[in-house]
């Protein structure tokens, strides 16, 4: 009887550790930019490492406690996701923009101990203090606003408390996890449906995540790269980008709290910005102003947490050279499940076929595994490229359950995420996204899909923003209105943009109505708020 036999390697752990121990050791002269100007070299963040894991200790703040941030993109930051997990705490980074029932639910269910919130939020998260009794010390991190700080007995202050902290241990003995298997950080999901609910990430997952986005022929992040993540610390860990930057070594350039366009395509430029991540609804903000600079150092745009119009992407390729290039994931998925972009098969495709590979959500990354289901059998669907079902999704940084959840259906029998996301796989491996289940417009028995939409009429020249939902309706169930935001300077009309669509979708699907906004509501994430156009067309 053959048996199996067993490698002969080293079980050494992966953890966040190693990779504070490597930028320490290989990239210390590289620098760490936050706006404002501010310019430190790896070295010196990870001398503010050291001394932020002895000031943990001298509050008291014991091994496995939720460590919550409340802060934008800035350096202090970077050194809380470095120092917190690597001294075996929980990183808990919070979404500045939750409302406060959600942020005080949050707080109460992760037990946050320690909060270090930027001074500018202050005013957002302070009012909330007397009902988080759970939290036992709050520390303000400067980041150049001038907001009064309460004077209160639990309050610190950032630089002050690491100055106060000499490090006088070895790094082995501070740093140095034995079980890659320990919590590392703590996201909440968005909680659109419902209460939010907590990813708790480990070690593990979150070093493989990062080989897995470092992986050439991906995201490929390298020691030459300047990588400024414009997604937000606080949504889903940047997609990785801030971890994945110090592994590489690559510099990385945080952009604090403002979005303004000037202000970011400004850092683009300056600090020669090579890899950027950002959500559609932010780089669509970006797209009027790129010909006012030079920004040759570009290679890669990361795009994701909602679909990346084609048109979108095409007026950046158009304009810089670069397209960009559609991440899909969720929190679920530590966050990236798949990166799109086009493989060598396509050398010899025409532009068009260019324009719908990019347009699709990509291949899986390594060691992900993705599957689409019949959604009322839950019966595996083949890899056609035809056949729409339920997208699941396994592997080593998804989620296999929710942090003090119990018996939560958003698993199958078999252990893996159901995502909620209606998709197509082709004999490739190419995943495309249909839409979300919840906004899938059902008329007459068929389905239109609302992404499918949003990309037709985003193509028009003169609009800027357009979401699409279903509104009741007493004889199809729902029938597709659009919500559109038009360009400064544009006037363009609702015929104007049905003639614009009509060639490229079913009649049927024209939308009965299109209403011109002068802004679209946003989630937290800087996703549509498609709940509340929901709400007000029921309303109306
Ligand atoms: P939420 O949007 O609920 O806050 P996440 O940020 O985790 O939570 O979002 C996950 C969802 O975002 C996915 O299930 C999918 O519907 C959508 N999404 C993420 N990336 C993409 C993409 N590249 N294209 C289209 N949809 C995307």
């Amino acid at each position: 009887m053959p048996r199996e036999l067993d490698g002969l390697m080293q079980p050494r752990p992966l953890t966040i550790a190693h990779v504070l121990e490597r930028a320490e050791r290989l990239f210390a002269h590289k620098h760490v930019v936050t706006a404002g100007g501010e310019r430190l070299t790896y070295g010196e963040v990870a001398g503010n490492v050291r001394r932020l894991a002895t000031a943990l200790d001298s509050l008291g703040v014991p091994v496995g406690a939720r460590v919550a941030t409340f802060a934008s993109n800035s350096r202090r930051h970077l050194e809380l996701y470095l120092g917190v997990p690597a001294t075996k705490r929980v990183l808990h980074s919070i979404n500045i923009r939750l409302s406060a029932e959600h942020l005080e639910y949050i707080v109460t269910h992760a037990e946050d101990d320690v909060v270090f919130v930027d001074r500018g939020l202050l005013p957002r998260i302070w009012p909330s203090a007397d009902r988080l009794p759970g939290v036992r010390h709050w520390v303000v991190l400067p980041d150049g606003t001038d907001e009064p700080i309460p004077a209160d007995p639990r309050i610190s202050h950032y630089d002050d408390l690491i100055a106060a902290e000499p490090f006088e241990g070895s790094f082995e003995d501070t740093f140095t996890l034995a079980d890659e298997h320990l919590a590392s950080g703590l996201c909440y999901t968005s909680g659109t449906t419902g209460r939010p609910k907590g990813v708790l990430y480990s070690h593990r997952s979150t070093i493989l995540h990062c080989l897995g986005t470092l992986a050439a022929g991906l995201i490929g992040l390298c020691e030459s790269d300047v990588v400024l993540p414009i997604v937000p610390m606080f949504h889903a860990n940047a997609w990785g980008l801030p971890y994945g930057a110090v592994m590489a070594g690559a510099s990385l350039v945080l952009p604090g709290a403002s979005a303004d366009p000037a202000h970011l395509l400004g850092l683009m430029e300056a600090e020669r910005v090579t890899v950027a991540g950002a959500v559609p609804t932010v780089w669509a903000s970006l797209a009027p102003h790129l010909h006012d600079h030079e920004l040759s150092a570009t290679r890669f745009l990361l795009g994701g947490g909602s679909a990346v119009a084609p048109a979108l992407s095409e007026t950046y390729r158009a304009a810089i050279g670069v397209p960009i290039t559609h991440s899909w994931g969720m929190t679920e998925i530590s966050p990236v499940g798949a990166i799109g972009g086009t493989r060598t098969q396509h050398r010899d495709a025409t532009d068009d076929e260019l324009v719908a590979v990019r347009a699709a959500q990509g291949q899986p990354l390594p060691l992900v595994n993705l599957r689409i289901v019949d959604v009322e059998t839950g019966r595996e669907l083949p890899r056609d490229g035809q056949a729409v079902g339920e997208l699941q999704v396994a592997g080593p940084w998804v989620a296999g359950g929710y942090f003090r959840v119990a018996g939560d259906g958003s698993f199958t029998g078999d252990g893996w995420l159901r995502t909620g996301d209606l998709a197509t796989l082709d004999a490739e491996g190419y995943l495309r996204l249909v839409d979300r289940m919840k906004d899938l417009i059902k008329s007459g028995g068929e389905w239109i899909s609302s992404v499918e939409l949003e990309a037709a009429i985003s193509s028009h020249p003169g609009v800027a923003e357009v979401a699409v939902i279903g509104r009741p309706d007493p004889r199809w169930m729902e029938r597709p209105v659009a919500y559109v935001v038009l360009r400064d300077g544009s006037a363009a009309t609702a015929d104007e943009l049905l003639d614009h669509i009509t060639p490229m979708v079913a009649k049927w699907w024209l939308p009965d109505d299109f209403v011109f906004l002068p802004t679209l509501p946003k989630t937290g994430t800087g996703k549509l708020a498609k709940n509340t156009l929901r709400d007000s067309a029921r309303i109306a």
